[in-house]
């Protein structure tokens, strides 16, 4: 049971975890910060928090958990506030996408509570943003990836890892290089391949016509496009090493398609479509039996 729960972000991430810990009755008061009085509204309106933290140091006094559910780049202004505030008690996590930066942010800001900074990161998402797109069950069935400190709290770690087990989540834990590079490969490259395409096409002379004509196909490619951008931003700008690395690799596959293609070979293009083909089919039957 979480006694007081302060949610710094209440969009889609920190609503659902909000949501899934009160329909669990894992929590007594819920309160939440955030920047525009708008959304922290709408998210009162909703039930997702009980009251409107006037400001952090009011919201973090005798609070049992901190979660900070802001995009990235965000992190370092919240945690640098917090630090000023912060009882030593207090567990604080994050949902952020990239971990090495949130971690660097905390090294810096939050020296003297790395034993109860566990950093966290919700395998669970959709293209939807805001108080208003939050729902109870978005992390029921999923991982959450946690990236343990070596200074952290074996409690603190397991209190977190509780806590998303009662939203219905399986955590796993890794070194935070380890994800932000696994990352990069499955969720940040998609997400830029995605927006690159629209942004290709959106800007060609004839792009009415050319959407018009834009069927399933292009609609299952470019769904994630339709993100958030500022939270995207962040992201890429947090891991752009690891994202670099994934776009030069990607690189050599177009570059290897483009020449089977110079070369009419198409006995060699039907292998590499086979073969991505078993392992998609491979990795959703995999998905399903977990
Ligand atoms: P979201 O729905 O846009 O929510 C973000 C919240 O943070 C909003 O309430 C927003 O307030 C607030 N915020 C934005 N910038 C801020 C700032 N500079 N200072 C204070 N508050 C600020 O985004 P989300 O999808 O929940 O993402 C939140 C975090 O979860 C991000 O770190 C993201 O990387 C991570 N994450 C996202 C997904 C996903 O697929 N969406 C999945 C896993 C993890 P306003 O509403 O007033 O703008």
């Amino acid at each position: 049971m979480i006694n007081k729960l302060v949610i710094v972000g209440v969009g889609l991430i920190g609503g659902s975890l909000a949501l899934a810990l009160r329909q669990a009755g894992a929590v007594r008061e819920i309160i939440g910060v955030g920047r525009s009085r708008e959304n922290l509204e709408t998210a009162r309106a909703l039930g997702i928090i009980d009251r409107i933290g006037t400001s952090l140091a009011d919201a973090a006094h005798e609070a049992d958990v901190i979660v900070l559910a802001v995009p990235v780049a965000a992190m370092q202004p919240a945690m640098r506030e917090l630090a000023l505030h912060l009882a030593p008690a207090t567990i604080v996590t994050d949902v952020g996408s990239t971990k090495r930066d949130v971690i660097t942010c905390a090294r810096q800001h939050l020296p003297e509570h790395l034993g109860r900074f566990i950093p966290g990161h919700p395998i669970a998402g959709a293209e939807k943003s805001g108080a208003a797109a939050a729902f109870a069950n978005l992390f029921q069935g999923r991982n959450v990836v946690v990236t343990p400190l070596p200074e952290n709290e074996t409690e603190a770690v397991s209190r977190i890892a509780s806590m998303w087990q009662t939203c219905g989540a399986t955590v796993n834990t890794m070194s935070a290089q380890k994800h932000d590079e696994i990352f990069a490969a499955v969720s940040h490259l998609p997400h830029l391949l995605s927006f690159a395409l629209v942004e290709d096409i959106a800007f060609r002379a004839n792009a009415k016509e050319l959407f018009s004509y834009a069927a399933g196909g292009f609609r299952d490619f470019t769904r994630i496009a339709g993100s958030h951008p500022e939270m995207w931003r962040d992201i890429c700008l947090a891991n752009r090493d690891a994202l670099i690395r994934e776009i030069d690799t990607y690189q050599s596959q177009l570059d290897r398609l483009r020449g089977m293609l110079e070369q009419s070979d198409g006995k060699s293009l039907e292998e590499v479509f086979g073969h991505a083909r078993t392992a998609r089919a491979e990795w959703l039957a995999g998905k399903q039996d977990s």
